[in-house]
């Protein structure tokens, strides 16, 4: 079996960035309390990792931002890497917890823009999930914000004169392409901005670069959109295999093993250790099984 390691694949900046800015909190506050409302990032195993660092993660799927904020008295208080809306912001405040803010650069970019629109009276189309924190910080409280999942959520929009559209960084470039499109037909005259980050395009452009592969692995976290996208994007492309899997524990090695070409990548918010394990492992099966293989043959 020959293992193809995508690239890019993994950690990106915003990550990066979202996981040094908890570090240096937990180093600057020692003997403070010190909560993350939500995931920093999707994957588990950076939330249990920030407990080495006295960071404690409240979060709960089935409760907004807002909902979180109350199990929270005192201290201080990390807004995760997919941003935060204002209002959660001027509450945390309020409640007097220091705030820190550990948004992405290209979240908080697209957020601006959203912003300028508004001020100049456009409604804004947003393609993003729902419930998704990035989405819920746009879309939130604000009726002139329009989430777009699919193209039925255009058709039962009333007619507007000033129509801005964009979206949550993270989205498969494929499906913001039709929704844009299709938006496009229902308003004539839109402004468009696509505001799928380098981080996210990269990685799926190199999955969809992919050619002649019997499977691809991808390493993350089955809350993450982007690790959840590279996997749409190789099942749309034909790839008959795909497997999301956390960790090296998942593995099917042996199936894995029989076939003849496998890619492996991994989510933006996907630990490196964890996917050189699985690289690791996948290795030394390949050698084992070169080896039996070679051994036959002498
Ligand atoms: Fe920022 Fe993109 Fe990384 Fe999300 S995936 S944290 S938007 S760089």
């Amino acid at each position: 079996m020959e293992l193809i390691k995508v690239i890019p694949r993994g950690y990106c900046k915003g990550v990066v960035r979202a996981i040094n800015i908890a570090k240096e909190t937990a180093q600057k506050y020692p003997n403070k309390k010190i909560y993350i409302l939500g995931m920093l990032v999707h994957n588990k195993y950076v939330i249990e990792a920030l407990k080495n660092y006295h960071i404690i993660t409240i979060d709960d799927k089935n409760k907004s931002r807002e909902q979180l904020l109350e199990e929270i008295e005192d201290g201080i208080v990390i807004f995760t890497a997919h941003g935060i809306h204002p209002k959660v912001k001027i509450q945390a405040e309020a409640k007097g917890l220091t705030c820190i803010d550990a948004s992405c650069l290209d979240v908080l970019r697209t957020q601006d823009i959203v912003n300028q629109y508004l001020d100049q009276n456009y409604e804004i189309l947003y393609i993003g999930k729902k419930h998704h924190p990035e989405s819920s910080a746009v879309c939130d409280h604000n009726d002139h914000v329009h989430l777009i999942e699919k193209a039925e959520d255009i058709h039962i929009l009333p007619n507007f004169e000033k129509v801005f559209v964009t979206n949550q960084t993270t989205m498969s470039y494929s499906d913001v392409k039709h929704l844009f499109d299709e938006i496009q037909k229902r308003y004539k005259k839109v402004i468009i901005s696509d505001e799928i980050c380098n981080a996210t395009r990269s990685r799926q452009e190199a999955v969809a670069a992919l050619h002649d592969i019997d499977a691809l692995i991808v390493v993350g976290d089955k809350a993450s959109n982007n690790a959840n996208r590279l996997a749409q994007i190789a099942k749309e492309k034909g790839i008959i295999k795909v497997y999301l899997i956390d960790d090296v524990n998942d593995l099917d090695v042996k199936a894995i093993c029989t076939l003849r070409r496998v890619a492996i990548t991994a989510g933006a918010s996907t630990p490196t250790y964890l996917i050189n394990q699985v690289i690791y492992c996948l290795e030394n099966k390949i050698f084992e099984k070169q080896k039996i293989e070679k051994d036959k043959i002498l």
